[in-house]
């Protein structure tokens, strides 16, 4: 999808700080920072929500999770502790349109969340 924004950034048509790559993931340094780590991870294809995952999805949904979960290791944070989060629809805080899940780590998280 030309006009989504994560889209572009998984087909290096905007920039961003990419830190993982493979045939079906992307991963970047948010350009917002809510914590020393913060990372996107993307699936290379279009899932607008979580709403809109199937079954065939499965499979790469959980490959997301283990990109995230590699990263964290990687960056140091995964013995301490860190935060993984989609954002779904508007209540929840989502303003781009295209599923990621957010890696947080490196201070201490709150509980409940703002
Ligand atoms: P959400 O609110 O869950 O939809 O999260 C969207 C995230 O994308 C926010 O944390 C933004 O800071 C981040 N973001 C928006 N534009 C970019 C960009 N061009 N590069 C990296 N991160 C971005
Ligand atoms: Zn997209």
């Amino acid at each position: 999808m030309n006009d989504c924004l994560f889209c572009r950034i998984s087909a290096k048509k905007n920039p961003a700080d990419i830190i993982y790559e493979d045939s079906d993931a992307v991963a970047f340094i948010d350009i917002n920072p809510q914590a020393p780590v913060h990372v996107l991870i993307i699936p290379k294809k279009h899932i607008s929500t979580a709403l809109e995952i199937t079954p065939e999805d499965n499979a790469l949904v959980g490959h997301l999770f283990q990109v995230a979960v590699k990263i964290a290791a990687e960056k140091g944070i995964d013995k301490q502790g860190f935060r993984l989060v989609i954002n779904t629809n508007s209540a929840a805080g989502q303003t781009v349109f295209h599923i990621h899940l957010h890696l947080l780590g490196g201070r201490q998280m709150h509980w409940p969340p703002g």
